[in-house]
């Protein structure tokens, strides 16, 4: 493993790695210093916004030969989910490498990894003498992991966001343990409903009508119905993956007050994964219409609702698409092409309009993210910075 300790691409990830830039309530300064140093080792502007106080967006540059096209955004983020310590092997903040090359830490495949794979690509490339013809932005965002709200979501909408003058984004994917590398063109919508089922309160000893309890029976095997449904078309079809059907999951119950008093009021709620093909009017229509069914004194409101956001074309009509298909055919990559089954901050650039795609080169590695026992192989991410030279290279020369 000799070389692997002498290699600056694993050092680098290595260190980035050993900041514990955990959910919740994270502190990114050290984040920020880091990449901040990154940026000087490379010769690169840094520029860091904070939309919201306290949740930086380091942004470095690396200027095309054209700077007046539109530019390549490189986007990762900072933030990782929370470990179960006791469950780890190694401790998940200390970058262990063991005699396989594996590099064991929280965020090594979900997404420090792709962070340090475009600096290092950026690197070779410096080195090599290459120019490219677009501007490369690298974004390093805040709070993926809690629904980016403070993070891309915002900064998409800022006059910084839009002088970065971004025509095609690239994010996270997810490993594979097969051949395929995976890249994701879309992802599903998710709708979080909470249900109030009201009616007749009254002694848990009799049989009164209009109550909360049938109601909420009635809705919660529309819903049911609806998932079995759903399960029977994905389990039908081997070519379908999660990301491809409508996910509906009963996730809390609640309401009531005692064992023997019939409630005024029940509530369940669900978390919907709405699938790409699907008309949100409609289904809010559907919904509404077994509420009406379900009887009076049924009402229905968002935790959370995204909106429908259209997938990133894979055609012709991309340029980004057919540069990076090409030069992944070049190197003999196999790509499978899914919609994500759960959200990123893909969701928020493509829906200002931007194409974007979900791609972590990782195959032939178990699919460990928010798992215990996160790691990544130190060969595979050698060869991720590889295959970035050359997609880099493509579509920043669209
Ligand atoms: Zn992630």
């Amino acid at each position: 493993m000799a070389n692997y300790e002498d290699n600056v691409a694993i050092k680098n990830f290595r260190e980035y790695l050993k900041i514990p830039s955990v959910q919740p309530n994270v502190n990114y300064d050290a984040c920020v210093s880091f990449l901040r140093a990154q940026a000087a080792g490379l010769g690169l502007p840094a520029r860091v916004y904070e939309p919201v106080r306290g949740k930086p967006i380091v942004v470095l540059t690396w200027a095309g030969v054209q700077p007046a096209l539109p530019a390549v955004l490189l986007n990762s983020h900072m933030d990782v989910v929370p470990v179960f310590q006791n469950s780890w092997k190694h401790p998940p903040f200390s970058a262990h490498m063991d005699a396989d090359g594996k590099i064991f830490a929280r965020g090594s495949q979900d997404m420090k990894c792709v962070g340090i794979q475009y600096l290092e690509a950026i690197r070779r490339l410096q080195q090599d003498g290459v120019r490219l013809k677009r501007t490369l932005h690298i974004s390093f965002v805040p709070d993926e992991e809690i629904g980016g709200h403070d993070g891309m979501a915002k900064f998409v909408h800022t006059e910084d966001f839009k002088s970065l003058n971004v025509g095609f984004a690239l994010d996270e994917g997810m490993a594979n343990p097969g051949e395929e590398f995976i890249l994701f063109y879309g992802e599903r919508s998710i709708w979080q409903l909470h249900i109030h089922c009201t009616g007749q309160p009254g002694h848990g000893s009799l049989l009164l009508d209009n109550t909360a309890g049938e109601k909420l029976r009635y809705v919660i095997d529309k819903f049911m119905d609806l998932r079995q449904k759903e399960k029977d078309v994905l389990e039908s079809n081997p070519k379908l993956t999660i990301g491809d059907v409508t996910t509906i999951n009963l996730t809390q119950v609640y309401g009531g007050v005692q064992s023997n008093v019939v409630p005024e009021k029940l509530t369940a709620v669900f978390d919907i994964r709405i699938a790409v093909t699907v008309d949100h009017v409609e289904f809010e229509n559907m919904i509404k219409q077994w509420l009406k069914e379900a009887g009076d004194g049924v009402t229905y409101e968002f935790e959370q609702r995204n909106p429908c956001v259209p997938n990133t074309k894979m055609d012709n009509s991309n340029p980004f698409w057919m540069a990076f298909k090409s030069a992944a055919d070049k190197m003999g990559l196999q790509l499978d092409c899914r919609i994500f089954p759960a959200a990123t901050d893909s969701r928020y650039v493509r829906k200002v309009g931007i194409p974007a795609f979900g791609f972590s080169p990782m195959n032939n590695t178990p699919v460990l993210l928010h798992d215990h026992n996160e790691f990544l192989k130190a060969d595979i991410f050698l060869k991720g910075i590889d295959i970035y030279i050359n997609l880099l290279t493509a579509v920043a020369n669209v």
